[in-house]
């Protein structure tokens, strides 16, 4: 709940500064539960512990990757299950989270994809995957070098009114208080979505899984683009408004022989010419059910080296392959 709607529920009897007490000590202190909030009238607080139940996703799984990365089944109240992922390094961590259980996209090289959706999350469940993940690896501290990425199960711009309102409560310098430059959203190419985004004041940065250099190779590989079609797609990404300090990324997923050739690199590049991007390479994570297979180093590096003569671009690093931890590898699998 954001400050209006905690005002709405304690009603108006309650004088004006209890909503503001009430959504520090949710968003600033964390408190576990709400008769924890002694700076609350007792007979307030037990009203409020009985009609609004307070938590965070609960763990059912955790999965240690020997890189560091940790996978997190949670689950949520209604006993469906979704993943996040906690990903260390030196000098800033990051949180890879889901906004929908399953996902609807039917991207043919994503393991999520073959669960189908089972729904969009709500804003608490999107903000409770980042409390519940930071939690277990030593808390938020102020001014954390965190990053946070919404990447995980699910297409975010088709859950795009939760997707803002988890970003409006992890950003509010009031309570959560991360940066919104630290936040990413990444899209299969939702182009009402990417509009509609645009026209939000507060928004993560934009994240754009490009994957393919033709319209017919990403018609072939992400169905969903027959509807959105690559040539607007690219439109839309011009009209974009990126504040001073933003640039788009395009992911682009490397599939042997399908997608990586020198010339797909070349197509890239023109694709990109105009618009203020970088590109993140990420070789195909394999898995069951998916029927590619991942280029070798020597081939993401030569496709690297040509994009790079035009756009920054950068090898994502596998992180967690080995827990079923790593883009694409999302499933809820043990
Ligand atoms: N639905 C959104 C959010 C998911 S982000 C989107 O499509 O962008 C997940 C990223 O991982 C996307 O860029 C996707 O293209 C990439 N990906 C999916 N499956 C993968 C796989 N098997 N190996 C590597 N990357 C993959």
């Amino acid at each position: 709940m954001e400050l209006s709607e905690i005002r709405e529920i304690l009603g108006a009897d309650q004088p004006g500064f209890r909503a503001r007490q009430l959504y520090q000590a949710l968003y600033r202190r964390r408190v576990a539960a709400i008769p924890e909030i002694s700076t609350l009238p007792a007979a307030l607080r037990h009203r409020l512990a009985e009609e609004h139940p307070l938590g965070l996703p609960a763990l059912e799984r955790r999965y240690e990757s020997t890189v560091g990365t940790r996978r997190y089944l949670l689950r949520l109240e209604d006993g469906r299950t979704v993943e996040a992922v906690w990903m260390p390094e030196p000098g800033r961590d990051t949180i890879c989270i889901s906004t929908q259980a399953g996902c609807p996209v039917n991207c043919r090289f994503c393991m999520t994809a073959l669960m189908g959706l089972e729904r969009n999350l709500t804003a608490g469940e999107i903000v409770g995957q980042v409390l519940f993940v930071a939690g277990d690896n030593g808390g938020l501290e102020e001014g954390s070098r965190l990053n946070i990425v919404m990447m995980g199960m699910g297409e975010p711009l088709l859950n795009l009114p939760n997707v803002i309102k988890a970003t409006r409560l992890l950003t509010d310098p009031g309570g959560i208080g991360l940066s919104p430059r630290r936040i990413t959203l990444s899209t299969a190419g939702i182009l009402p979505g990417i509009a509609e985004l645009g026209r939000e004041p507060v928004r993560p940065r934009l994240a754009i899984s490009l994957n393919a250099s033709t319209e017919e190779m990403r018609r072939e590989l992400m169905p969903i683009t027959r509807k959105y079609h690559l040539k607007d797609l690219l439109e839309a990404c011009r009209a974009y408004p990126l504040r001073p300090w933003e640039k788009l990324t395009f992911e682009y997923v490397l599939l042997r022989d399908v997608n990586d050739s020198d010339a797909d690199a070349r197509r890239v590049v023109k694709l990109l010419a105009n618009l203020n991007a970088k590109v993140n390479l990420i070789a195909l994570n394999p898995g069951p059910g998916i029927p590619f297979e991942s280029p070798g180093p020597e081939r993401v590096l030569a496709f690297q080296a040509i994009v790079r003569r035009s756009l920054p671009c950068f090898i994502r690093k596998p992180r967690g392959r080995d827990i079923f931890a790593a883009c694409g590898q999302l499933k809820r699998n043990s």
